[in-house]
């Protein structure tokens, strides 16, 4: 596939973005779009095609704990914290829209390359847990949200442009962090001792992490940067890194903490609560992720139809093929609908209360279904390309890698279903926005009434919830999904694909698998809205 601009060219984005308040943003989107679907795709292949190095010791046996990058991943990460996949939203924090428009951004890198999106996760969401240690928010958050990537193994005083990790998961359990053993004891000046490990530590190279401990109090946070105050190496000892299915441009590793020095971020005690912060973003990050993939996923499987003939005519005028590039183009829509919907209540929730309990529950349900989606919407694309859908040389086998990886970090399925059930039962707020935001858009479709008025009962039944909690959060998603795209209608976006979703999605007249769509779908728009050359 030729170049082309990842913004000007997906009109589903600029709706969305527009939609959600963030127009102003859209220079910006543009430049870094025109990069995205341009020179860094090559350069996603070569950060790929070369994975990260462990390099343990120097010449003279001394521990450097250091990871060797291709240099296409620093340039990917150059272009990413240039365009602010890690800043955009702070530096311009009071402006209307600034996380809709940053979604965009990170949206638009991630279709060059997944890989670098962890470490920008991570340091763009580590901005609300950071706050809550003043003194470290002051040194460190003008550095974070830096234009600037410094990829230098020194001390962040000497350096413009920093980013940050975060180690919570350990052998023993990832989703019960309360399991953690990892120690924190406090020392005389006031800083901690750190001694334990982290059992996945992404991005080791990330100039500090934010880790969860035991101190005297309780789980703890701290940020544990890679040199001490002194300027001397931080006790960290990365083991080895992880052999993973797919991420391969991003390095994940095993840490060892041998007395490693740590600054309390929050209260003791108090650390499940002050790392949530980050992870709330850092799982809208997933949302953002995975509906990116989809995208890319689809313009790849049309362009593809569109250059390849069988029996005598193009793939793309075959009837079943259609139905099959326009079912993903759906799906790939609705998916960045809602996300860019909880960007927005993501980026009101300062000032606005109701956004904010919509945000909290509303980001589970959405991380929960677009990235367990997006799998096998990845492998039914991938099967568009035939036999070259699964060679290198496509994007689609890096694609498919890295499709299941959104769905298992940051909180797994399961864990989101029961947070989603946590937040209904337990906080009136979460489920009173939820339902407002529901029932903003009845009377504009009777599938969607319906479902609309079995979701109001569904969490009745207190004995059986939790066995019935993944369909629940499933209806749930479809329903906020169709939701976005009907009230979206009111303002110009096209009735017939908010109905062709709900009669597909919420009514039953579509099959388990892509492709299943029925004869009154608008096949012809959804595939040429999705397409990205005329
Ligand atoms: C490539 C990669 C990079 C990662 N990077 C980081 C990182 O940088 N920092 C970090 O801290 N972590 C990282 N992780 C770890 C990740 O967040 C955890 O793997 C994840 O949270 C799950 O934890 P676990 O592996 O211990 O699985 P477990 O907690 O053992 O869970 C296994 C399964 O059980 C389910 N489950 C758990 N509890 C329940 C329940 N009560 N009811 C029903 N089902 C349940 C889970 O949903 C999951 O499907 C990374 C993981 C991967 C794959």
């Amino acid at each position: 596939m030729s170049a082309y601009n990842g913004w000007s060219s997906d009109t589903a984005l600029r709706e969305a973005v527009a939609r959600e308040g963030a127009s102003w943003a859209s220079g910006a989107i543009d430049a870094y779009g025109a990069l995205t679907g341009g020179e860094l795709v090559a350069e996603g292949f070569a950060a790929n095609e070369n994975k990260p190095r462990l390099k343990t010791f120097d010449r003279y046996g001394r521990r450097t704990d250091e990871v060797e990058f291709h240099p296409s991943y620093h340039r990917l990460m150059e272009a990413a914290m240039r365009h602010g996949v890690n800043g955009f939203a702070w530096r311009n924090q009071n402006r209307v829209g600034a996380h809709v428009a940053r979604a965009a951004i990170m949206y638009l890198g991630t279709q060059a390359d997944a890989g670098i999106c962890c470490p920008m996760s991570m340091t763009h969401a580590a901005i609300p847990a950071l706050r809550h240690a003043p003194g470290l928010a002051e040194k460190w958050i003008p550095k974070l949200i830096s234009q600037h990537y410094d990829p230098r193994s020194i001390p962040m005083e000497e350096k413009s442009g920093c980013t940050i990790g975060m180690g919570m998961t350990e052998k023993q359990g990832g989703s019960d962090v309360r399991a953690n053993t990892t120690r924190a004891t406090r020392l005389a000046d006031g800083s901690y001792e750190i001694v334990g490990h982290k059992w996945f530590f992404s991005a080791p190279m990330c100039d500090a992490h934010l880790v969860l401990a035991q101190a005297e109090g309780g789980l703890s946070c701290f940020l544990v940067p890679r040199f001490r105050p002194d300027g001397s190496k931080n006790a960290v000892e990365i083991q080895r890194l992880k052999d993973k299915l797919g991420d391969w441009s991003n390095a994940s590793s095993e840490v060892e903490f041998r007395g490693a020095h740590g600054m309390p971020v929050g209260r003791e005690g108090r650390g499940i609560s002050t790392i949530i912060e980050m992870v709330s973003l850092t799982r809208l990050d997933c949302m953002i992720g995975s509906s990116a993939q989809m995208r890319q996923a689809t313009i790849q499987a049309i362009h593809h139809t569109r250059n390849r003939r069988a029996f005598g005519k193009r793939l793309v005028d075959q009837p079943l093929m259609r139905n099959v590039l326009a079912d993903l183009a759906l799906e790939s829509e609705a998916a960045l609908a809602l996300t860019m919907r909880i960007a927005r209540a993501v980026d009101a929730s300062a000032k606005d209360q109701h956004e904010a309990a919509l945000a909290r529950v509303a980001t589970a349900i959405g991380k929960y279904w677009i990235c367990k989606r997006t799998p096998s919407h990845v492998n039914e694309a991938q099967e568009c390309l035939g036999g070259i859908g699964y060679v290198e040389e496509s994007i689609m086998p890096r694609l498919y890698r890295q499709a299941p990886l959104n769905s298992i970090w940051e909180g797994s399925g399961n864990v989101q279903c029961l947070d989603v059930l946590r937040a209904l039962a337990r906080e009136p707020a979460s489920r009173d926005a939820l339902f407002s935001e529901l029932r903003s858009a009845s009377g504009l479709d009777p599938e969607y009434d319906a479902v609309l008025r079995r979701l109001v009962c569904a969490l009745d039944d207190a004995t059986t919830i939790e066995h019935r909690i993944r369909f629940v959060v499933e209806q749930l998603a479809l329903a906020l999904q169709a939701s976005v795209l009907l009230r979206a209608c009111k303002e110009g976006g096209d009735i017939e694909i908010a109905k062709a979703f709900c009669r597909s999605r919420l009514g039953g007249s579509h099959g388990i698998a892509l492709g299943t769509l029925d004869p009154e779908a608008p096949i012809g728009k959804l595939i040429d809205r999705a397409t990205v050359f005329d």
